[in-house]
């Protein structure tokens, strides 16, 4: 396993960390805790010290407190977060804090984090001063590292990484995604600080590794190197000395294997530019395959039926180019409260879009390819 020192902190952590989001499931499509627990030890007994939670991830802080037990927690960092998404008073603060030891079965928590922040969550996270809340935590000597999860646009994510003296953060990059929310200047940004930066979404929702397009796949074929898809993003990503850590959630056997066999290879860290071309070259056709070039820019917003037309334009755009990815469709139905059906074709977006792109038109186009 190859390790990594997390920022400034005088911390060692796996570069590879557990994911324990999607835990293994028994053939009724239920949680298997056995299979769970499993799981979970054979990746710390492989050299895995991070395990990653949160309290919205369904049974998986209950499993984590259960497999880390017979010696295990010493082994480990937990990491953990505070979901913004469930604050409503003050009296949450407490209650879900301590729940959450509770459900884990320890008084302290090694990195915690603000979960999901994003422009609307921020405002509540402000609302709640929840920053003080948990510096006060961290004083206690209830949580270790103190730190964030981000989903929003880089002015957001420097304002946030400004306003505290935050030991770490989370953001989501892969070779697609350079440029996208925080992105490769917010990592550089974050490391300027000192911050550790913890990577999600390294191959994009598993859109990097499944239902490969033939246009994709035939660059894939005739590479000088021949790796798997998954090979190819963590490589570019584990060859950055500015990652400390990548988060992979992994929910069987075969792709804990096929993920400790990648990160215990010290050719992971190295990439040459020939190779960097080759994943540029990837990366642009599967652009090539996006039906609306949204560029995330937001001038399209406030849409008046509350449409959150750039993600969704996003996930429409990775159903058509990753050839009809379920984790697509499936966030497009769970995460977006509104949808493409939600249209009612005022066309007000469509002016303030400086791509020119017909909104109206793909809202349609949405709702028909994923039924709502
Ligand atoms: S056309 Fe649809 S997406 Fe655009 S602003 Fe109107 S309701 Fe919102
Ligand atoms: S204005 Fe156009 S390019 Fe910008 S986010 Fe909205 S749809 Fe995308």
């Amino acid at each position: 396993m190859l390790y990594r020192k997390m920022g400034k902190l005088d911390v060692e952590v796996s570069l590879l960390g557990f994911g324990a989001m999607r835990l293994p499931v028994d053939s009724e499509g239920n949680i298997d805790d056995a299979a769970s627990i499993a799981l979970m030890r054979k990746a710390v007994d492989s050299g895995i010290n991070y395990i990653d939670t949160a309290f919205l991830y369904p049974k998986s802080e209950k499993l984590i407190g259960k497999a880390l037990q017979d010696g295990y927690r010493e082994k480990v960092y937990i990491a953990d977060k505070f979901p913004l998404a469930t604050l409503r008073s003050e009296e949450d603060k407490e209650s879900i804090f301590n729940k959450q030891l509770e459900r884990l079965g320890v008084e302290c928590i090694d990195f915690y984090l603000v979960h999901n922040v994003n422009k609307p969550l921020w405002k509540r996270a402000q609302k709640y001063d929840i920053i003080s809340f948990l510096d006060q935590k961290k004083k206690e000597g209830k949580i270790k590292y103190l730190g964030f999860s981000f989903h929003d646009d880089f002015d957001l994510f420097k304002e946030v990484v400004d306003i505290y003296d935050w030991d770490f953060c989370q953001i989501q990059l892969n070779y697609m995604d350079k440029n996208l929310q925080a992105g490769v200047k917010g990592l550089d940004y974050a490391t300027d600080k000192g911050m550790g930066v913890i990577i999600m979404e390294p191959l994009k929702g598993g859109r990097l590794t499944q239902n490969i397009p033939p246009a994709v796949q035939e660059i894939w074929d005739n590479a000088e190197d021949q790796k798997t898809p998954a090979q190819w993003a963590f490589k570019w990503l584990v060859s950055n000395p500015k990652v400390s850590l990548i988060l992979s959630g992994m929910s069987n056997e075969e792709q804990l294997e096929a993920n400790l066999a990648i990160f215990s290879d010290p050719d992971t860290e190295v990439i040459t530019e020939a190779q960097e071309e080759l994943l540029e070259t990837v990366a642009e056709k599967y652009r090539s395959l996006i039906k609306y070039s949204c560029t995330g820019c937001g001038y399209c917003l406030p849409c008046p039926q509350k449409i959150g037309i750039p993600t969704l334009l996003g996930y429409f755009n990775d159903w058509n180019a990753f050839d009809h990815p379920t984790s697509a469709k499936f966030e497009y139905t769970n995460w977006m409260p509104k949808h493409g059906s939600d249209c009612i074709e005022c066309h007000a977006c469509e002016d303030k879009c400086p791509q020119h792109l017909p909104i109206a038109q793909a809202m349609k186009e949405a709702a028909e390819a994923f039924g709502l």
